[in-house]
């Protein structure tokens, strides 16, 4: 089954309004592989969502950066799948790294988020990955595969997920994953759905990269045969994100 690449740009807690609307004019300006061979969402800060979907081209779509783990109501300072839902902010990514290290959430918690968000309508962007720690243990497919499984146990349709391989010493450091190593937990990945799931949802599921992707290194990532898009951080403020969405043409040839 043909798995559509995509892109996601997370501009994580970054802009002012000006930038922001720079961002978009650049986005909106960008001469990009059609529609049939890129998914393409940008995430901007909540606040910001409302404006970047007013302004965005139509063929690109916004996601929000998390969401709350369940229905909305006291919880100060947090903002509910169904607020998404309310402004048609379509998708949400859950799960990125910065939150399970930083602000300490834990796989169960992340899989009760990616739960009650699709039940909501949204579309999840869900992320896993190991630290250098764990990789340098050998335990990376194992610590994946937990994240995995994590989700798993509370989602049972995943059509509207999108899984982000994002390995942590990759993320904002300017040291990428080779290739094959992308490709090796990819393909893990995938092994893992196909056992644990079913043969249909790891065929159909589409697993991206995430971690100092940029326009150099880019089109060799895409055209790794589980590597089915990107989740790029820093990369996507900047023009540079269009050579990005460009890599998509690799998976014509
Ligand atoms: C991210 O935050 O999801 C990310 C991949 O960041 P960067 O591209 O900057 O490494």
């Amino acid at each position: 089954m043909g798995r559509k690449f995509f892109v996601g740009g997370n501009w994580k807690c970054n802009g002012t309004t000006e930038e922001v609307k720079k961002i978009v004019k650049t986005l909106n300006d960008g001469q990009v592989p059609s529609q049939d061979v890129v998914e393409v969402v940008v995430s901007p800060p909540f606040v910001f969502l409302p404006l970047v979907k007013d302004l965005l081209r139509p063929d690109f779509h916004v996601a929000a950066q998390n969401c709350w783990v369940k229905k909305g109501g006291a919880y100060t300072g947090e903002v509910s799948a169904e607020i998404l839902v309310n402004l048609g902010i379509p998708w949400v990514i859950i799960g990125h790294s910065e939150r399970r290290l930083i602000l300490g959430e834990s796989n169960e918690f992340v899989a009760d988020k990616v739960a009650y968000a699709l039940s909501q309508g949204l579309k999840v962007i869900a992320c896993v990955g190991e630290t250098l720690e764990q990789r340098e243990s050998g335990s990376t497919v194992e610590v994946v595969a937990a994240q995995t499984k994590a989700i798993a146990e509370k989602v049972s349709n995943w059509d509207n997920v999108v899984i982000a391989y994002e390995p942590v010493w990759a993320i904002g450091t300017g040291k990428v994953a080779s290739p094959a190593q992308a490709q090796e937990v990819h393909f893990e990945l995938r092994k893992w759905l196909q056992a644990n799931i079913s043969p249909e949802v790891a065929a159909s599921t589409r697993i991206i990269y995430g971690g100092s992707v940029n326009g150099a290194n880019s089109k060799e990532l895409a055209g790794q045969p589980d590597v089915d898009g990107f989740l790029v951080g820093g990369a996507s403020l900047k023009p540079e994100f269009i050579d990005i969405l460009k890599s998509a043409e690799v998976k014509k040839n």
